[in-house]
């Protein structure tokens, strides 16, 4: 029996956002709805969290706000979801995509049709009716790679402007800017590839982004089409991930200095 470390407060345990990140994924592999791989990458991001001190940072606030304006301006924004995000943001999307019209499309690495249809299964009980990346008939490839990832729905990730990708990997993130997408990647690793190459790279954990980025799209929602045009062009991701680098390295060298024990 397990324990109902869902149930843990923040109040009892420092790090109990990332217990329950934990007990999720590790359901999601007996499920047979996450490859252990899927555990790898989420210790890279927490190792990365950790360091950040597990909350949001300035520049990934202001990550958020743009790629929420891209969202609210694009035509046909997609959310791309892999065995993680359904896993740990499964309801979060779903609210995501139902404020702002963007479809969600399975897209895996490690694909096979028993994970499909169980991330499938997960979206759709959160409230996502028209799941794609399901149907071999609409199935694409997207050029230059050869990864699974490389299949996508012609009537998503295909026809989108803008696509939505948490924990990407970085050869699909390249190539979806090759097509001249507007990418917007969360990744807790500001020196990924695909941090590096997609167009807005938002550096904090995906469970924290989802709810973020709804309020912010609520926020923008209130201004003119002109402003918030201004906010996703002011927008640079170099920059901004100069910024996430140069907090982490002043946290650490803060830490350094401090005597062990204290905050
Ligand atoms: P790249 O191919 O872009 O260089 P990578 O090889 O470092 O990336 P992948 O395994 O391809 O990494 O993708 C997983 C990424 O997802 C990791 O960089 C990790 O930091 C990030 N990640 C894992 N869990 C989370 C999470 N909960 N929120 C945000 N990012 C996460
Ligand atoms: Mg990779």
């Amino acid at each position: 029996m397990r324990t109902p470390i869902y149930n843990i407060s923040p109040r009892l345990h420092p790090r109990a956002e990332s217990l329950r990140s934990r007990e999720m994924l590790s359901q999601s592999l007996e499920s047979g709805l996450l490859v252990p791989q899927g555990l790898i990458a989420y210790g890279r991001g927490e190792a990365f969290d950790y360091l950040f001190g597990e909350r949001t940072i300035p520049a990934a606030r202001i990550a958020i706000r743009a790629a929420a304006a891209r969202i609210i301006l694009a035509d046909r924004p997609v959310i791309s979801v892999n065995g993680n995000v359904a896993s740990v943001a499964a309801k979060g999307v779903a609210r995501l995509s139902k404020l702002t019209g963007a479809d969600v499309e399975i897209n895996l690495f490690y694909r096979n049709q028993e994970r499909i249809r169980r991330i499938s299964g997960v979206l759709r009980d959160a409230g996502i009716r028209d799941v794609l990346g399901v149907d071999p008939a609409y199935q694409r490839r997207i050029p230059e790679l050869s990864s699974e990832r490389r299949r996508v729905d012609s009537r998503g990730i295909m026809k989108a402007d803008v696509v939505v990708i948490p924990l990407e990997d970085g050869d699909r993130t390249e190539s979806l800017r090759k097509m001249g997408k507007l990418v917007i990647a969360v990744d807790l690793n500001p020196l990924s590839r695909t941090s590096k190459s997609a167009s807005i790279s938002i550096v904090d954990d995906i469970v924290r982004v989802i709810p973020q980025m709804i309020d912010q799209i609520r926020y923008l929602n209130r201004l003119t089409n002109e402003e918030i045009h201004i906010i996703a062009t002011s927008f640079n991701n170099s920059a901004n991930l100069r910024s996430v680098l140069s907090y982490l390295t002043k946290r650490i060298s803060r830490l350094s200095t401090k005597r062990q024990g204290r905050k």
